[in-house]
């Protein structure tokens, strides 16, 4: 068995997790009508989401590529100034239906940042899915088109999820006591 830190909480286990991302995948499944997807993954909190996500989905995917953003450091607290750390090709979104892939809507800094990028480079239609929401924490209004479980203000690990990047790869998600 996995050894768990006494700092960590389960919150959501890996069987829940699951079946939340099946839902997801097939409310994704039917919404595109079997039109083929471009996914982008922001980076890197959403890598195990996406690749779980993926592997449900039976609409075509065309292309999967990945957006860095920048993270909370080794900080708990948004920064309230997400940024790109890298760029994607126009060609890449143009004209293409993309499916944008992220861990967790906090602020929603992030979220706006990475919807306003792409819409700048004319995607054919832009969708964005959510493993997880702390709607308490709200800064600006985002739409998100797909939300796995709302959750209360807590800080949340695994599954992708990190702080000061640890803890990433462990098949649950927990609260991590401050
Ligand atoms: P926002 O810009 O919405 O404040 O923050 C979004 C990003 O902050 C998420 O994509 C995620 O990387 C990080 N984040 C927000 N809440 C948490 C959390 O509870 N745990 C972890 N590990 N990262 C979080
Ligand atoms: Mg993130």
């Amino acid at each position: 068995m996995e050894y768990i830190p006494g700092e960590l909480e389960l919150y959501l286990d890996a069987e829940s997790i699951a079946y939340t991302v099946s839902q997801i995948a097939n409310a994704v499944d039917t919404d595109s009508q079997g039109v083929s997807l471009t996914v982008i993954g922001v980076l890197k909190g959403s890598f195990m989401f996406l690749a779980d996500l993926l592997r449900q989905i039976e609409t075509p995917v065309a292309n999967v590529e990945f957006l860095r953003m920048s993270s909370y450091g080794s900080n708990t607290v948004s920064s309230g100034d997400p940024h790109r750390l890298d760029e994607l090709p126009d060609v890449v979104v143009e004209g293409r239906d993309i499916l944008v892939i992220d861990d967790i809507v906090d602020t929603g800094l992030t979220t706006k940042n990475v919807r306003q990028y792409l819409r700048g480079k004319n995607p054919a239609s832009l969708r964005l899915c959510c493993l997880l929401d702390k709607p308490e924490r709200r800064q600006v209004n985002v739409h998100v088109d797909y939300i796995g479980v709302a959750v209360p203000d807590l800080f949340l690990v695994g599954y992708g999820l990190d702080v000061d990047d640890r803890y990433r790869q462990l098949p649950s998600i927990y609260s991590i006591n401050q």
